[in-house]
């Protein structure tokens, strides 16, 4: 599972997680809404070490991104201690990133012969069950330029897997796709949140696909949860009014 203890991130005097308090259980799947720049990405990225926080502290399961010293004061974790932690988390982002310059099976294979030392044949045999699992076999040796964004976003998914996370981390996935690709790609991802125990944190702005897809949805604003619950409440009956407001501006 995932939690975070009074986080604050700050932005020079830009102030984006208020000593942010949230959980997400082992094998949950949670949705995090709110409105743009609320820092929903920058939570996820927090959560990869892409950023830094400020205070508080980011648990995934048992290990911090902090330790405590003897004296009790916060310490960054060591850079082995969080390449360890790192290996736990995968994540696809909203533009693809896959690598360019490499064929779809090497995009697959790459992270878990070089990080993990996975033997490059059991890697292999993992990029193609994947593969075949999003429904691209036949695309094994294509590039990503010969890829539609569609197609991309699956080789995408496929990677993160590909690397055995135990969570697995959304963000805006669909949102950078042809709408007539959407479907496929929030099916595959339904799918998957059905058929395994990973632990998800997603981000996104359909709130259709964020209904399908978690077990407890968060609204976010200014720093701070605003209100949670299970989907069909938060989107059914929400209790607070800037719920209320943002849910009627984008649905
Ligand atoms: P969206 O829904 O539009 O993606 P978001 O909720 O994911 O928005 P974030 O991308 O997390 O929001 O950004 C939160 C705030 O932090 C914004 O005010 C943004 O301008 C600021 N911010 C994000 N990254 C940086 C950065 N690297 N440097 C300075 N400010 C940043």
């Amino acid at each position: 599972g995932i939690r975070f203890e009074k986080v604050v991130k700050r932005f020079g005097a830009n102030v984006v997680l208020r000593e942010l308090d949230f959980t997400v259980a082992p094998g949950e799947r949670v949705t995090l809404i709110g409105p743009s720049g609320s820092g929903k990405t920058t939570i996820l990225r927090l959560l990869m070490t892409l950023e830094k926080l400020d205070e508080g502290l980011i648990w995934i399961g048992d290990d911090t991104l902090w330790h405590m010293d003897k004296g009790g004061k916060r310490v960054p974790a060591n850079q082995r201690h969080l390449h360890e932690m790192r290996k736990q988390v995968g994540m696809v982002f909203q533009q693809f990133n896959l690598f360019p310059n490499m064929n779809v099976l090497r995009n697959l294979t790459e992270g878990p012969v070089r990080a993990l030392g996975v033997p490059k044949d059991e890697a292999v045999e993992r990029a193609r069950g994947l593969l075949d699992m999003v429904g691209l076999a036949d695309k094994i040796d294509a590039h990503p330029s010969q890829l539609s964004g569609g197609q991309q976003q699956r080789v995408a998914i496929a990677r993160a897997l590909a690397m055995e996370p135990r969570v697995l981390l959304l963000d805006e996935v669909t949102s950078a796709l042809d709408p007539e690709l959407v479907v496929g790609v929030q099916d595959l991802l339904r799918d998957i949140a059905r058929g395994s125990d990973l632990t998800m944190l997603c981000v996104t702005h359909e709130m259709g696909f964020a209904k399908d897809i978690s077990d407890r949805v968060l609204m976010f604003d200014e720093g701070q949860i605003v209100e949670e619950g299970p989907p069909d409440r938060i989107f059914g009956e929400p209790s607070e009014q800037r719920t209320r407001d943002f849910l009627q501006a984008v649905l």
